[in-house]
């Protein structure tokens, strides 16, 4: 056997200390944000039966042609992956639990979701989503609120660099009469066509218009468009949500190019985008999927939902100047002698009662040493035991960023320590 250091899968990041600070602080953030709007959280299992997503997400879209991780569970021989995303995951413990009955509901949940794509900045194996779902609302206004919920998230984080773009997919009768003008006219253009759009142009028409290719950029942009398709009924829902957003003043740009990857969007879609990012620049997506619970199995109901990709956010939150939050401990106890010891442990429970964050300095040493310990724990105060003050029942506390050291008794303490943290 070699015994060479084992790495992480490539793609899966570790997520160490001095980043986590961040991570919970945002966490924080938008738990605050969606109690702020009713949302309420959901967790679902990180494995489900590939069915699962080849159903909702549909056949013929790179999530489910090349980015899962399925493999056969080797005791039973169940298709399973783990998931790609949330949303079919969420509408399937909906239906599972019945919360739909009579009840549309406001949802959330935040975790990771795996791909098999190439890693790269922003792009990864395993990265983290904040997902949102509003399920049981047919009317534009769910989808405004979830477009104006994440202006606000953006100000509350300091985002300024993110922009808002919109479009509407139409009903799914719209979708066919368009899909069908669509591929007549690739049929008829069949040799500007490349490799990858001549495998989609019968299976998902559609995402040819979403090809980078710069060569089918000419082609792309004279195709049949969406918008001549349009239902009268899906023209209002979708004016109806601009004209939400215009009274709030979200200022949105309409991309008719705008398609999204997965099959299951209708009507509404929307993407925050940044230029900071490069091309890995959206950072939240959505749209309504009033078919998916249909499809899953369920009585139809409508449905409107976004993700948004966590690393892509905190990348771009460091990038404008956000600071790692630093570690938050009060107090740091170093002590020497078998007398103190006893003291200071005791001393350091005593101040978690009084709820203080309190590190027991472990494993000896001079105080010089247990002082450069203190002070690299960013602590406010440190607290010095030596066995002639434990014989005396009493603590020095030294306050790290400066001031006098005090000594007092192990009663006054916490009343001490608290002064020092309110003058900080
Ligand atoms: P992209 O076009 O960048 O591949 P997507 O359309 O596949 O994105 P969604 O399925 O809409 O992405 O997921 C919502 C958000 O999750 C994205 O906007 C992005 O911020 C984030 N995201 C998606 N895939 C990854 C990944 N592999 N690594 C990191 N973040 C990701
Ligand atoms: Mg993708």
């Amino acid at each position: 056997m070699s015994n060479e250091t084992l790495q992480a899968v490539r793609g899966m990041n570790d997520i160490l200390p001095d980043e986590a600070g961040l991570w919970l602080w945002f966490e924080e953030v938008v738990r605050d944000w969606l109690a702020s709007y009713g949302y309420r959280n959901i967790r679902m299992p990180l494995v489900e039966p590939t069915a699962l997503f080849c159903r909702a997400i549909g056949e013929v879209t790179d999530i489910v042609e090349k980015e899962m991780y399925s493999f056969e569970d080797s005791l039973n021989g169940d298709q399973l992956t783990l998931r790609p995303e949330g949303t079919a995951s969420c509408v399937r413990a909906v239906l599972q639990h019945n919360l739909l009955y009579n009840a549309p509901q406001r949802l959330y949940y935040s975790g990771p979701m795996f791909r098999h794509e190439r890693p790269q900045k922003g792009r990864y194996r395993q990265f983290h989503q904040v997902g949102v779902e509003a399920l049981g609302f047919a009317g534009p206004d769910i989808d405004a609120e979830q477009i104006m919920m994440c202006a606000r998230l953006w100000k509350k984080l300091g985002l300024t660099d993110v922009t808002l773009q919109i479009n509407t997919l139409g009903d799914s009768a719209c979708r066919q009469r368009h899909r069908a003008k669509l591929i007549a006219y690739f049929e008829q253009n069949q040799a500007l066509l490349d490799a990858e759009a001549t495998r989609r142009l019968h299976s998902n028409p559609l995402r040819i218009l979403d090809s980078k290719n710069p060569a089918m950029q000419e082609l792309i942009e004279a195709a049949p468009k969406l918008m001549d398709e349009l239902s009268t009924e899906a023209i209002d829902h979708f004016a109806a949500v601009q004209a939400i957003l215009t009274q709030h003043g979200v200022v949105f740009e309409i991309n008719p190019r705008l398609v999204r990857g997965l099959d299951y969007y209708n009507r509404t879609v929307f993407e925050w985008v940044t230029a900071r990012l490069g091309a890995q620049g959206t950072i939240c997506a959505g749209g309504r999927y009033d078919g998916l619970v249909e499809q899953i199995g369920g009585k139809p109901a409508p449905a409107m939902g976004f993700a948004m990709g966590v690393e892509r956010l905190l990348v771009l939150l460091q990038e404008a100047g956000m600071p790692l939050p630093k570690p938050s401990v009060d107090v740091y106890v170093v002590h020497q002698g078998d007398l103190a010891a006893r003291l200071a442990s005791g001393v350091a429970e005593q101040l978690r009662d009084d709820n203080l964050r309190v590190v027991l300095h472990c494993g000896g040493g001079s105080f010089k040493s247990q002082m450069k310990k203190a002070d690299a724990s960013c602590a406010v105060v440190a607290v010095v035991i030596g066995d002639d003050e434990a014989v005396a029942n009493e603590v020095s506390v030294k306050p790290m960023q400066g001031g006098v050291q005090v000594r007092v008794n192990v009663q006054d303490l916490t009343a001490t320590i608290n002064k020092l943290i309110k003058q900080e």
